[in-house]
């Protein structure tokens, strides 16, 4: 019997071990993970560069409060806004809290209250950020939720035009929806969020937590869309498995967020940054970023080419190496391809999502490619 509260209905699988883009479990079956342990461990399982930032930092301090200067907070911050135009960063420990920050910021600096989000997004399981979440069955049961939130149409322009005004704090959207399945919205969507954020004075809050630190081939996803967010959220790859998260902003924000405003024990601290900055150090590199955009175009497209051909696959998105198939019994497929060896993770209801290392080999990525056409193979016959 469990001493676990039941919070996840997990796989009867134990990873041991992890090497690169692969993982052993307690039977020592290999698997290409393409979970990524969902999109965080983006160099790959026990990264050398990192294994040794680890273990380098833990020899000299791990913690000290945020009651010290920490040259490694400070550096990791610099690195984090070079190349944008945003100017400072808050360290926390997970998305959520990341999200907390950025609602708490909106909402002290602007003197308001109302922030929009977007129906299927996910922002977290806090409070706050559960209360931003635009899906029902992650808030059922947990009523009355912070009244701030207003959930509308992902991509419904009119809407929007009709919703945002001057008291509105924040537009809060992630550019690519993640948990809810790989949903991006139209161009003129994007530009006509940052025009009314503009006009009315709304900050723009871009949750990057699943998208950003190179996932889709840039550093953060808001460039492919000609953004210019206020604040960004980040987590997950931000620590390639060591818990860390930030919430970015411009200089102009720093007024509201004044000692004794927020803070945290653990966020930043000397050891979470020092590994964080090796994965930056790696990933923040616009050749191994053009690598992430080529990689993924190029299995995006292998993947329309072999899959098109079945009618229970609807569409295949994504961008870089954040790919969705959205197919019918997609939870059917997904232990088929992991019966296979390859494993991937769900998200939204029809959706096969893959989340491989971001510095995944060609060769792994055709392996994937062939055992998913294989999964499809033995299930569905083919549309002539
Ligand atoms: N925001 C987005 C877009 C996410 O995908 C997630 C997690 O899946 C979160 C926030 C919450 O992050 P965490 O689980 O680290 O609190």
């Amino acid at each position: 019997m469990s001493a676990l509260f039941p919070t996840y209905k997990r796989k009867q699988i134990q990873l041991k071990k992890g090497n690169g883009s692969y993982v052993y479990d307690q039977d020592n079956k290999k698997y290409l993970d393409f979970t990524s342990g969902i999109a965080v461990t983006s160099l790959g399982h026990c990264h050398p560069e990192v294994v040794t930032a680890l273990q380098k930092q833990s020899d000299c301090i791990w913690h000290t409060s945020n009651l010290f200067e920490i040259q490694q907070q400070e550096q990791l911050a610099l690195t984090l806004v070079n190349h944008t135009y945003l100017d400072l960063a808050f360290f926390c420990n997970s998305g959520a809290e990341a999200n907390e920050a950025a609602i708490k910021l909106a909402k002290k600096f602007t003197k308001k209250n109302k922030i929009i989000t977007f129906n299927d997004s996910f922002h977290g399981r806090t409070f706050g950020s559960m209360s931003a979440t635009g899906q029902q069955k992650i808030k059922e049961g947990y009523g009355p939720l912070v009244s701030t939130f207003i959930h509308l149409p992902w991509n419904d322009i009119e809407q929007l035009k009709n919703q945002a005004d001057n008291d509105t704090a924040a537009i809060m959207m992630e550019v690519i929806q993640g948990e809810g399945g790989i949903k991006i919205a139209d161009l003129d969507f994007y530009k006509e969020v940052q025009e009314i954020c503009k006009k009315n004075d709304i900050l723009l809050v871009i949750d990057e937590v699943q998208t950003g630190i190179g996932r889709t081939g840039k550093r953060y996803a808001y460039e492919h869309f000609g953004l210019d967010p206020d604040i960004v959220t980040l987590a997950k790859g931000l620590g390639n498995g060591f818990p860390i998260g930030a919430m970015l902003g411009k200089r102009k924000l720093a007024e509201a967020f004044g000692p004794g405003s927020h803070g945290t024990t653990f966020g930043g601290n000397p050891l979470a940054c020092a590994v964080s900055q090796s994965v930056l150090n790696i990933i923040f590199d616009d050749e191994f970023l053009n690598e992430v955009d080529r990689k993924g175009k190029n299995f995006k497209e292998h993947l329309e080419k072999h899959l098109i051909k079945f009618s229970s696959v609807k569409e295949i998105r994504g961008e870089g190496l954040l790919i969705g198939i959205e197919c019918e019994n997609a939870g059917e497929l997904i232990i088929n391809i992991e019966k296979q060896g390859l494993l991937t993770v769900p998200a939204g209801e029809h959706v096969i999502r893959l989340l491989p290392p971001l510095n995944v080999t060609d060769e792994e990525l055709s392996i994937a490619l062939n055992t998913i056409q294989r999964a499809f193979n033995n299930k569905y016959e083919t549309v002539t």
